[in-house]
This record gives structure tokens, C-alpha cells and sequence, in this order.
């Protein structure tokens, strides 16, 4: 007989539990075990030694204390142990240390309350001893067994508290696993959306997970009212769920007279009387079960004597009342009774348990409805929610981060962007970007086959690593791009025929994105949409109010305004501002011999010189008038500004206009500067010198640029 089964074997843990108490109780009376640390021979010291941790060692590996003879195994490692630690010193014992270590391993592989029986049986022992010897540390040595004591207690507690850890861990660890199972089985019909188009990963668990704890709960007290009026010994249910990609059978509810249920219990199908009635979709009836049966339920910790037995595969159906396994239907789970008397299990019992079946799928079938109309509620929500703030909404970078937002609300997503169609409309450049901590990098524009593919379709795409569609094989073959992202969804922002841009959502995970995140978000594109084209009116509006129509530049009302504001600016921070006011020369006479539209083009090209001749965000250019440019030069005394302005006239010298493909004529102007503090302080003054210089220019030949010098004009 191996070890194993040695210790597996009820009669054979008897015998050596009574074995060992008997030679304790032989060996102590012969005072043969009972010596002094003194009188112990070197070898039988080594022996003892050896012995106690082969002993211990041997107990940790069968598990001793888990099994069912715990108890014998307890006492007879007890009195075996103490007679070690008497016979090589008994007080002195180096042997005592091994008690510490088999309190542990007591509570650790059992329950925990072993290591403090442990700790009681020696203290009881060592008690007994010390009486009869009167030894004198006697004092010395309760409170030592006191220490014993106490430290026992506190490992009993802090075992407990891991193992109840432990326990809640496992718990929400396998609700978890019911949470995902329950949205991709969820039953969709009612909302006539299919089974794929339900989510499936983590971001959204919570949600589902207090459906789960719900659809526990609500099993549990059916099972406890089934349980108590049929009324049965036990009444477990176990759930058809996945683990770690196994299809499996989860006791997830119970009630029961015994209270030794295991809270946890996965049989797979086939396996078991549960799992085979489960896999032949067959109910199995037993009202004379044999002692040996009973005691190999799974869902007990020790045996119950359990007479009759029941198992019923619960099956939703689909559509007939009543459904044919297989067929119509689907397996969610099985109900177990049992009961303690045999023959339990008759027509009037058997009646109740199919009707109560029935009762328990729907208890499963309204858990998936619920969490669907949940998730769909919530998703509702954010549309209603970002359709009210679009409304007050004209900003187009307020549009976009609450599209952004709101897109992450609604499906998961490691990264996302909106990207507008701008210049040719071809081109989608990414405007607003949300990502994880984790993720890359603010991508420049949508990846040019997308963009043409969007263009041309004017649909969504989903797009998982390796998807052949063939429709998006420019993209497919360039799937590097992609970087860590596996999957990504992009919908279209369409006003009528227009793409506008894009909304684009990428995971990290294959498949994340099903046909309902496409629905949804494109509604949200949909109203995103019209939110942008409103905030691209007002735009329109707000340019149209303080730009120059032909040149694009600021008009002469804001150029006012601005000005304003930099001299109060420059005044508050004590700066050096300067005023250019810009003339075309002889500019009649150009529109004379070219005509007016020539002349206008002249004035596009040189508002568009000045533009890119000075401090971009810095400075300021309008029209001012007719062919007239006013260029407000922040942080710039007389002395800078006169450079810029030198500049701007030399760009606009040296630019040589074409008309029809030829170079036809050049352009020149003249430019008056004045300058704040040192001309004015005072606005209105400082556009008059400005125009005082600028006169200076043209009587001084033109094509120059003076700066205001007090006593001039
Ligand atoms: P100078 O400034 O060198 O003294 O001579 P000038 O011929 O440019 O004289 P002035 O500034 O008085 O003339 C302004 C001319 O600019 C009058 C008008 O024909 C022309 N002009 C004003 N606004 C526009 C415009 O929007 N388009 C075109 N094509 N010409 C304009
Ligand atoms: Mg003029
Ligand atoms: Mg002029």
C-alpha cells in the first residue's frame, strides 16, 4: 500500500493513531521516553531528529490534514511528536521547535482551526507532565505554552482570513467569467440585433458583472423557496458557462439542509452523473442510491446520506413550448436534488421540477434581456446626452473632444481621433486624439487607402489583424501600419454626399468592434456631423465678420480692436510696440494698365507676402483701406519694426508677378512705422504718424520705408 492511500485509508489512520498513542502510553509509564537533554544519546538525538521531518515532511505531502481521516492523522502526529520531543529532552527538547511547524502545516492544509487543536493537545500534554514531575521552571514553562497557544490562534485567523480571500477571489474570478459569457449569449431577438453584435471585452464588465451578482441572487432564492416547499434535502443549480475556454457546468446556486455545500464546484460535461445528464441532454432519477453513490457528489465537502437523486438539464427555449433538446432549445444549466429518504422522487415531484426548470430559464433569460436593454439604455443615454451639448456647442474643437468622449463611452477603445477633411478634401488631418497612458503616438491623418476607400464608399469600416475583405486589400497588405493596434472601427462623418471627416476608434485586442459599435457610433457620426457643419457656419460667420474678403486678412474693425488690445497689452507689461501702415505705389496707375482684377490679384499676393513675412501668431496684418495693409508688430520698438518692414518691402520688390505662365511686372510699396511708447501712447495718434511716415515714404520716391521722427510732416 502506497503512502497515498495509506493515509487515504480510514482503518489504517485508526490503527495508527491508536498504534502511536499505545506505544506513548507504554513508553511513558516504562519512563523509558522521559530523559534529560543530558542523557541523551547523540544518535538517538539525530534519529529523532530525522524521524520528526520525514514525519512532517510526509504530512505535507498527502496532505493529511485536507483529507478525510484530518482528525487521526492530528492526534496520532500529536502524541508521536510529544513522545519524540519527551524521549531527547522533553522541556529542552530541541524537538519542540517541530510543534510551531506542525501548527502550521495543521491549519495551512486544513482547516484552520487544526493548528490551534494542535497547540491545545500539546499544551495538555506538557500540563500532565509538569504536575507529575514538579519540575521547577514550572512557570517558565506554562508561559511557553501560553506563546504556543496564543500563536496558534492568530495563524488559525490570518489562515482564515487568506482562505476567505482566496474564496471571494475565486468567487468574482468565475463571475467575471459569467459576466463576459452572459453578453455574448445574451438574447438579442427582441432588439433584432444577432448574437455577434454583442461585446465581449473587459472595459465593459462591470456593467455585466452586476447582472451576474443579480441573476445570482434571484437563482438562489428560487432554489431556497423550491427547496423548502418541495421540500428536498439540497437544491443546487449549476450553470452551463466558459472557463479559460472550456465549456463547463458552475454550481452557481444552492440551498440546502447540509451545511456542507461547496460554494464553488465545475464539472465538465460527460463528467459526473450532472455532467453526463447535462452532455445527453437526459434527466436522471435515482430513489435508491447506495451509501458508496452518495458520498461521491461533487457538491458536498463530506458525504451526506443521500437516498434519492434527480438531475434536470434546463433547457431555454427558443420558440415551441416546449422544446426538443438540441433542436429549438438551448442547454443553460442543470438542476440537482437530492433527498434523504429513497423513493423521494415521484410523479407529483417530477411535475414540480419541470415546471420549476422552466421557472429557472427564464430566470436566466430575463438576466440577459436586462443587461442588453442596460448596456443599450446607457449607450442611448450618451447619444441623447451628446446630441443636448452639441446644440450649445459651436466651437469646432469643443465638438470634436466631446465626440471623442463620447465615442470611449460608448465602445471601448485604447486610442481614438477625429480627422477633417481639409485643403483638397482627400486628405483627413487627425484634429483631436484620445488615448490609454500606453498607446502611440497623435497620428498626422488618416492612412491614405482609408481616406480613399471613406471617400469613395462613404461608409464605416471594421477592420480586424488579418481580415480578408477584399474590398479594403490596399489596406490589408499594409497592416504594419497598424502598429500595436489589432482592430479598429471608422465611420464616416456624412453631410448628404460630403465626407467631412472621420471618427476612428482603435483597440488592442482582435474583434473588439462588432456590428452594434458600428450602429451606434455611426449615430453618433451622424449627429457629430451636423454638430460640425453648424460650427463651421459660425466659422464662416465669425471670419466673414472680421476678415477682408478678397485678401483674407483681418478687416480694418478688427485690426481697431486688436490694436487696442496690444497697446493695453504693451502698457500692462511695460513692452515696446510698433504700427507699419503699408501702401501700394502707384497702384491707380497699375489698375489703369492691368484692370481692376489684375489689380486685385496684386493685392492677394501681397497680403499673402506680408503674411509670411512676419512673426507668425505674433503679429497682426488687415486691410486698412482700398490698397492700403496696417501690420500691428507686438514687442518691437521703432528699430525692430523698421527691419520687418524693410523686409516686407524687399519680398514684395523682388516678387516678379506672372500673368498667363509669363513674368510680367513687379510691385512696389511704401511704408510708414510709428512706434508705442516713444511716438504716443495713444491710438489714435499713433495710426496718424504711422500715416505721417507713410506720406514721408511716397514724397521721399517710394519704395521705401520711414519711421515717424518728431518734426516731420
Ligand atoms: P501712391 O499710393 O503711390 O501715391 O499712388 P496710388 O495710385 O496708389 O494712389 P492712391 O493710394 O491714392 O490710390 C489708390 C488706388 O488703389 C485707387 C484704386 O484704383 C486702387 N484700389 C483701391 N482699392 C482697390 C481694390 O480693392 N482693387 C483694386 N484693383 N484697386 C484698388
Ligand atoms: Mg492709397
Ligand atoms: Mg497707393
Amino acid at each position: 500500500m502506497s503512502p497515498a492511500s495509506w493515509f487515504s485509508n480510514r482503518k489504517a489512520a485508526k490503527w495508527f493513531a491508536l498504534t502511536v498513542i499505545a506505544a506513548a502510553f507504554y513508553l511513558s509509564q516504562s519512563k523509558i521516553c522521559i530523559r534529560q537533554l543530558t542523557d541523551v544519546t547523540p544518535g538517538w538525538l539525530v534519529f529523532a531528529w530525522l524521524f520528526c521531518f520525514v514525519w512532517l515532511f510526509l504530512l505535507i505531502r498527502f496532505k493529511s490534514f485536507s483529507g478525510p481521516h484530518r482528525i487521526s492523522s492530528l492526534i496520532g502526529t500529536i502524541v508521536g511528536l510529544n513522545l519524540l520531543a519527551q524521549s531527547t529532552g522533553g522541556e529542552q527538547s530541541p524537538l519542540i521547535f517541530a510543534v510551531f511547524l506542525l501548527m502550521g502545516i495543521a491549519a495551512w492544509e486544513g482547516d484552520a482551526k487544526y493548528g490551534f487543536w494542535v497547540a491545545i493537545l500539546f499544551s495538555l500534554f506538557e500540563t500532565v507532565y509538569l504536575r507529575t514531575e514538579n519540575v521547577p521552571q514550572g512557570l517558565f514553562l506554562y508561559l511557553r505554552w501560553a506563546a504556543f497557544l496564543t500563536t496558534a490562534f492568530f495563524l488559525q485567523k490570518v489562515v482564515k482570513t487568506r482562505k476567505e480571500k482566496e474564496r471571494l477571489d475565486h468567487h468574482l474570478e468565475s463571475l467575471k467569467n459569467e459576466a463576459v459569457q452572459l453578453a455574448s449569449d445574451a438574447e438579442p431577438s427582441s432588439f433584432n440585433i444577432p448574437k455577434d453584435k454583442l461585446l465581449k471585452e473587459e472595459g465593459r464588465l462591470s456593467a455585466r458583472l452586476g447582472t451576474v451578482m443579480e441573476l445570482e441572487d434571484s437563482l438562489t432564492r428560487q432554489l431556497t423557496l423550491f427547496q423548502k416547499s418541495l421540500p428536498v434535502h439540497t437544491a443546487v443549480f449549476f450553470l452551463l458557462t466558459t472557463v479559460e475556454e472550456k465549456t463547463v457546468l458552475r454550481l452557481r446556486a444552492f440551498s440546502s439542509e447540509s451545511d456542507s455545500v461547496a460554494s464553488d464546484v465545475t464539472i465538465l460535461p460527460g463528467e459526473t452523473l450532472i455532467g453526463l445528464a447535462a452532455k445527453e441532454g437526459k434527466k436522471v432519477l435515482l430513489n435508491q442510491i447506495p451509501p458508496e453513490s452518495a458520498k461521491a457528489l461533487p457538491y458536498y465537502l463530506k458525504p451526506n446520506p443521500v437516498a434519492s437523486f434527480a438531475c434536470y438539464p434546463v433547457y431555454l427555449k427558443n420558440n415551441s413550448a416546449d422544446p426538443i433538446p438540441g433542436e429549438d432549445s438551448e442547454l443553460v444549466g442543470v438542476l440537482v436534488l437530492d433527498h434523504l429518504k429513497p423513493d423521494f422522487f415521484q410523479d407529483p415531484q417530477i411535475n414540480l421540477i419541470d415546471q420549476f426548470g422552466r421557472l429557472l430559464a427564464d430566470t436566466i433569460h430575463s438576466a440577459r434581456i436586462l443587461h442588453f436593454s442596460r448596456t443599450k439604455t446607457r449607450n442611448l443615454h450618451a447619444l441623447y446626452e451628446v446630441s443636448h451639448s452639441f446644440s450649445t456647442l459651436l466651437e469646432i474643437n469643443r465638438v470634436l473632444e466631446t465626440v471623442l468622449k463620447t465615442a470611449k463611452e460608448i465602445s471601448p477603445c485604447d486610442s481614438a481621433y477625429v480627422a477633417l477633411a481639409e485643403g483638397d478634401g482627400k486628405t483627413f488631418n487627425a484634429r483631436a486624439w484620445l488615448k490609454s497612458p500606453k498607446t502611440a503616438e497623435k497620428p498626422e491623418r488618416l492612412e491614405e487607402e482609408l481616406a480613399a476607400w471613406v471617400l469613395e464608399n462613404k461608409k464605416p469600416i471594421r477592420y480586424t489583424r488579418g481580415q480578408k475583405d477584399k474590398s479594403l486589400a490596399a489596406f490589408s497588405r499594409k497592416e504594419g501600419m497598424l502598429g500595436s493596434v489589432q482592430s479598429f472601427i471608422l465611420v464616416p462623418l456624412l453631410v448628404g454626399e460630403n465626407v467631412l471627416g472621420v471618427i476612428r476608434l482603435n483597440s488592442q485586442h482582435p474583434d473588439t468592434y462588432q456590428e452594434y459599435d458600428q450602429d451606434v457610433l455611426t449615430t453618433l457620426a451622424n449627429q457629430t456631423a451636423m454638430a460640425l457643419e453648424n460650427a463651421l457656419m459660425v466659422q464662416q460667420i465669425r471670419d466673414m465678420a472680421t476678415k477682408d474678403g478678397l485678401t483674407g486678412v483681418f478687416n480694418h474693425r478688427y485690426f481697431q480692436e486688436k490694436l487696442e488690445e496690444e497697446i493695453t497689452k504693451a502698457d500692462r507689461y511695460n513692452k515696446d510696440l510698433s504700427l507699419a501702415l503699408l501702401d501700394v505705389d502707384h497702384f491707380k496707375k497699375f489698375n489703369d494698365n492691368f484692370g481692376h482684377q489684375e489689380g486685385d490679384r496684386v493685392l492677394r499676393t501681397v497680403s499673402e507676402i506680408i503674411q509670411t513675412t512676419i512673426r507668425s501668431k505674433i503679429d497682426t496684418v488687415a486691410r486698412y483701406g482700398g490698397e492700403e495693409f496696417a501690420i500691428i508688430l507686438p514687442e518691437a520698438d521703432g528699430n525692430v519694426g523698421k527691419e520687418l518692414a524693410e523686409r516686407i518691402r524687399k519680398n514684395i520688390e523682388s516678387h516678379l508677378f506672372e500673368k498667363d505662365g509669363k513674368s510680367l511686372y513687379r510691385v512696389n510699396v511704401s511704408i510708414g512705422i510709428s512706434s508705442y511708447p516713444f511716438d504716443s501712447r495713444d491710438q489714435k495718434v499713433l495710426i496718424q504718424l504711422a500715416d505721417r511716415a507713410l506720406y514721408e515714404a511716397k514724397a521721399g520716391g517710394r519704395n521705401c520705408v520711414r519711421r515717424f521722427k518728431t518734426g516731420t510732416g
